[in-house]
């Protein structure tokens, strides 16, 4: 088959989103650790960091977008020794169901629920949450700026957002190993190891279309977040962007 997610349009590029990780939820987790080495962990962690989740307080409730297999969630409630609330909605059923019944073997069911929901729509009043997540899932939205004026909606004032997203490589030497790994590498490791190279490859192209690190910050100022600022992971491989809703 022929690849053409480049000229898809919007309707279209949900439809293909959506095939891709009802494919990939059983290997998502596998496919993580294995593709990026262990380092989506350490992004992770960084980003949880950064958030800095209340332990105790006033309710401190998390909407994590895109959350699928709840990696975000699961540890901003273990950072705030389980005074954080976390709601995980994420489009696609089969990601929600992996990650409930990791919930379930990590005792964490009661902190963390799962909704099916889309990011450019989401299913919740607005000023609900103190903070707002999405990681590794704004570059699969096809309508980036819809997303954010939703995150905005959701948020009570005084409510932080965090992205972390794949970004633009700015080291000269890494970058021509980056493209190396991408376009070589991680297709041949999903034929391999999920029996699917396409799946892969769209991966790889997307990132690779996503805004880099200072436009994707002036898209969330567009949005109406103030004080945004952003961090890079690996020498870009991987940014964290945040704002406030002040
Ligand atoms: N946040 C998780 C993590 O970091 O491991 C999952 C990231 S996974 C690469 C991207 C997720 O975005 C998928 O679970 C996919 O279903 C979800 N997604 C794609 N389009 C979406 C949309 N329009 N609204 C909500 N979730 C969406």
């Amino acid at each position: 088959a022929s690849f053409g997610f480049r000229e898809v349009a919007v309707e279209a590029k949900q439809d293909l989103v959506d095939e891709v990780f009802h494919k990939v939820a059983r290997r998502y987790d596998l496919m993580n650790d294995l593709m990026s080495g262990g380092l989506h962990r350490v992004w992770k962690d960084a980003m949880v960091v950064w958030l800095n989740p209340p332990r105790s307080g006033a309710p401190y409730r998390v909407l994590d977008v895109a959350g699928g297999t709840g990696d975000i969630s699961f540890r901003i409630v273990e950072r705030s020794r389980g005074h954080a609330r976390a709601t995980v909605c994420d489009i696609n059923g089969s990601m929600l169901a992996v990650g409930r019944e990791r919930a379930e073997k990590r005792r964490l069911a009661e902190t963390v629920d799962f909704i099916e929901g889309n990011a450019e729509d989401l299913p919740f009043g607005g000023t609900s949450f103190e903070a707002y997540t999405i990681a590794f899932g704004i570059r699969n939205v096809p309508r980036i700026d819809r997303a954010l004026a939703e995150a905005y909606r959701v948020l009570k004032p005084g409510g932080r957002f965090l992205c972390l997203e794949f970004s633009t490589v700015d080291m000269p030497a890494l970058d021509r190993l980056y493209d190396l790994y991408s376009f070589r590498a991680i297709p041949a490791m999903g034929r391999l190891v999920a029996g699917d190279s396409e799946s892969y490859r769209y991966l790889v192209e997307s990132i690779r279309r996503f805004p880099h690190q200072e436009r994707f910050a002036q898209m969330i100022r567009d949005a109406g977040f103030a004080r945004v600022s952003y961090r890079n992971l690996s020498g870009g491989i991987a940014a964290i962007h945040s704002g406030w809703k002040l």
